[in-house]
């Protein structure tokens, strides 16, 4: 990849954390040098007053454009970041599924290269160490009790590129295998889960700070029994993860968890799987076979849905327009908040001097028109 020469952006609204202000910036070897407010000092790149917005970082999502992150397969793996990269994620994790440890250790093997090469911020292991009763689409004969040393095994396999693990907290051996996952520098999140609101504590005591997908493959909250719901959502500790694609969660729930949990606890995601960017028809999610119909994946066999054709433009917009975020607690879940989660704030999820030059140029319907990665257009706008 070449070096960029100093390139200044000019007449934007650039949209943080804190708010929205007219201003420009420069960026120079893939980094933001500088952002500045009002007029640019010297001639640049003319954003006509669009809003930019930092890269969209996506902690759970398992591939696109064919491209399926649980077959390891490199090639397709590819294929899945690139149709990412131009819907604006300029960091996402890849997502396993449940199955075979072997497998598991093999897909993970693999892909810790297109980690090595930048490409993904590291790979998560959804399951198999997750609930029967509520295993979603993942392969039922795939599950497994938590086991903290088969599991030191398979990070392992990823040559230090796991940054996440989901684990029902209810099932034997799960808070040691938080433990165990904490202690060894990954992210613990908790999801695909039957437990109660007090199992769902002590897998927060015990390190979990993730609720994997939030609502989804988990009992919804009751008013004697709250379950993992309140639990979660409840805890300064834990950061939820919500698909907003208008199928997985009523917009009422989404604007509920971001009442309670803010936007420093929130992150979107997508959960997309190989047929994000395609057509309808017959695909695959890990062993399962899933017809997409109406963009809206489910399993073959009982209809139950099999992870999402989302991506995260999309999921940014329907935040603004049906949960009726502002375009600052926007950026927070689609940007600086899942950055904070991967301990990445350091050089990516906001737009500012010393970051990674990760940029979405918005128009004013908030569909994108440019995206910037590492100081590299992917598309110039
Ligand atoms: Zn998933």
């Amino acid at each position: 990849m070449s070096i960029t020469a100093s390139v200044t952006l000019s007449d934007a609204r650039i949209v943080s954390p804190e708010g929205v202000h007219d201003g420009w910036l420069t960026i120079e070897d893939g980094r933001v040098t500088h952002v500045g407010q009002g007029p640019a000092p010297r001639d640049g790149h003319s954003l006509g007053g669009r809003h930019v917005v930092p890269g969209f970082v996506d902690i759970h999502n398992h591939g696109g454009a064919g491209g399926s992150f649980p077959t390891g397969d490199q090639e397709t793996a590819r294929d899945a970041i690139a149709l990412h990269e131009k819907h604006g994620t300029t960091t996402m994790v890849a997502s396993l599924v449940s199955g075979p440890v072997a497998g598991l250790a093999a897909a993970a093997a693999s892909l810790a290269e297109l980690c090595d090469d930048g490409l993904l911020a590291g790979i998560h292991f959804e399951g198999p160490y997750i609930s029967k009763d509520r295993c979603g689409a993942h392969d039922p004969a795939a599950l497994r009790d938590p086991s903290p040393g088969e599991f030191a095994g398979l990070v392992k396999a990823g040559r230090g590129h796991v940054r996440m693990v989901t684990i029902a907290a209810e099932l034997p051996g799960a808070l040691d295998t938080i433990r165990e996952a904490v202690g060894s520098g990954v992210i613990a999140a908790i999801g695909h889960s039957d437990a109660t609101f007090e199992q769902t504590q002590a897998g927060i005591e015990a390190g979990g700070s993730v609720a994997t997908h939030l609502y989804n493959a988990m009992p919804g909250l009751g008013h004697r029994a709250p379950g993992p719901i309140a639990a979660l959502l409840e805890d300064e500790r834990v950061t939820v993860e919500l698909i907003n694609d208008g199928v997985h969660v009523h917009p009422a729930m989404i604007k509920l968890a971001f009442d309670v949990a803010g936007p420093g606890r929130t992150a979107l995601i997508t959960d997309a799987m190989m047929a994000t960017g395609l057509s309808d028809g017959v695909y695959k999610l890990g062993a399962m076979d899933v017809n997409v119909a109406g963009g809206v994946a489910r399993l073959a066999t009982d209809g139950t849905i099999a992870g999402s054709t989302l991506t995260m433009d999309v999921a940014f917009r329907r935040a603004v327009r049906m949960a009726g975020l502002t375009l600052p607690e926007a950026v927070s879940v689609t940007s600086a908040t899942p950055a904070r989660v991967l301990g990445l704030s350091d050089r990516l999820g906001t737009i500012a001097a010393g970051k990674f030059a990760d940029l979405v140029v918005l128009s004013s319907d908030l569909e994108v028109e440019g995206v910037m990665r590492r100081g590299i257009w992917i598309t110039e706008p």
